[in-house]
């Protein structure tokens, strides 16, 4: 099977949008921005063996792929629209490809999405995603925005992902944290309620703390984190009972795809009504304070130190 059958396969599986006038297929798209509005664009690669294994189910790479950088568009308040996919793949496989892009393109339209173009070539099977979205000026959230005295807040659980990835848990547990893994679930609905509510916003993927890092250095802040208050889901409890381990999964271990953001504590009505607006769980972990830094508090107001924090790419590499 030739490039242009490839391409032809990933075309018959999408569904345009009406601000579309051109998408797949020539040499580049043709999309109409609405006027007052910024284009919000964001890219992120996904490596065979880095981010997903080689004999990981398609359709889940092909989600993972989508969910990933519409969690990014969401961290900046954004409403999906465009995505180009860059693929590279070690050999034409329509049966890998077809699962793949109904699970990418299953997660587009699941939130108003559309692929419009890409590029599709041979090599080690990697993906790249560059996610094309659309805010009002005034509206996007940076990391930038946070102020000292702010509420430090988080959406849905933490941890999950990271236990998933360890294998964690028995049973329904066990298959739960595999799926948050897997295919997690991005916060579109809930980065654009947030708009004029959240001062800063970031997603969590490599980590609660490091995420966090960036909002502090962003924001010239520090903060003051509470471990108790960290949002747990029923399964990661049952599959890591230890809290001392469990509150370094949930610190330390990347993939929850939740948004972290900082709110004034006169907006907590405000906030609590994205839960109510978009059915999405918010839960108040810490506030940003003057001292610089990140301070995790137990459940007896003693710092925790936790062995773990996030992922780094090219971490212990030599320079
Ligand atoms: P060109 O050689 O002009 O760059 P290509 O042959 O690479 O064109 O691509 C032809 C068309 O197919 C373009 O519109 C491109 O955006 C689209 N395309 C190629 N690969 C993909 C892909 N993986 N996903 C979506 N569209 C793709
Ligand atoms: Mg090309």
């Amino acid at each position: 099977m030739a490039e242009f059958e490839l391409i032809q396969r990933i075309a018959q599986r999408v569904r345009p949008r009406a601000d579309v006038r051109l998408g797949i297929g020539d040499d580049a798209a043709l999309l109409v921005v609405p006027p007052g509005y910024l284009l919000a664009v964001s890219c992120d690669t996904l490596n065979e063996s880095v981010h997903f294994a080689a004999g990981d189910d398609p359709r889940a790479i092909g989600h993972k792929s989508a969910a990933v950088n519409l969690s990014d568009l969401a961290a900046m308040g954004a409403e999906p629209t465009w995505f180009l996919l860059g693929l590279s793949l070690p050999a034409a496989e329509p049966d890998w490809l077809d699962a793949f892009i109904d699970g990418f393109v299953g997660q587009l339209e699941q939130h108003g999405a559309t692929l419009v173009g890409g590029d599709t070539t041979r090599g080690p099977r990697s993906i790249q995603v560059t996610a094309q979205g659309l805010v009002p000026p005034g509206d996007a959230l940076r990391r930038d925005g946070g102020r000292i005295g702010d509420d430090l807040w988080v959406t849905g659980t933490l941890g999950d992902a990271a236990a998933g990835l360890a294998g964690l848990g028995e049973g329904a547990a066990h298959t739960y944290l595999r799926g948050r893994l897997l295919r997690p679930q991005p916060r579109v609905a809930a980065g654009i309620a947030l708009r004029r509510r959240a001062r800063a916003c970031i997603d969590v993927s490599d980590g609660l703390l490091a995420d966090l890092g960036h909002i502090l250095r962003a924001s010239g802040a520090g903060a003051e984190v509470h471990l108790a208050d960290l949002p747990t889901s029923q399964p990661l409890r049952e599959a890591v009972p230890d809290s001392v381990a469990r509150g370094s999964l949930q610190l330390g271990g990347g993939d929850d795809y939740e948004l972290l953001f900082s709110a004034n504590p006169i907006d907590r009505r405000l906030i609590e009504r994205v839960v109510e607006e978009t059915g999405t769980p918010v839960t108040r972990i810490g506030r940003l304070v003057e001292t610089p830094g990140c301070v995790v508090l137990d459940a007896a107001g003693q710092p925790f130190i936790p062995p773990r924090s996030g992922y780094q790419h090219f971490a212990g590499d030599s320079a």
